[in-house]
């Protein structure tokens, strides 16, 4: 049975960060960010340097520069803001 695994190389990859998109093209200085439920149960955000193996791995996101991974963060913070205010007023 063969996979069909669609692999997307680096230099098509966009941003993700709000309202940015761009293209990454042959620049280096990209940041990788996700996000996963550790033991507690709770929502964490890692950033890590580029790395192409990391890059094409599932719920990986791509962020061009400083800006967009504030941007990322400050998303990733707020949806967790939200959520604690809507527990606590259920
Ligand atoms: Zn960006």
């Amino acid at each position: 049975m063969a996979e069909n695994v669609v692999v997307i190389p680096p230099e098509f990859l966009r941003c993700a960060g709000p309202n940015c998109g761009v293209l990454k093209g042959s620049s280096d200085r990209w940041w990788l960010m996700w996000s996963s439920i550790n033991h507690h149960g709770m929502p964490e955000m890692h950033l890590a340097a580029w790395d192409e193996r990391l890059a094409v791995q599932e719920g990986t996101i791509h962020v061009c520069g400083e800006a967009c991974a504030q941007k990322l963060q400050s998303q990733f913070m707020g949806n967790i803001l939200q959520k604690t205010i809507r527990a606590n007023s259920a």
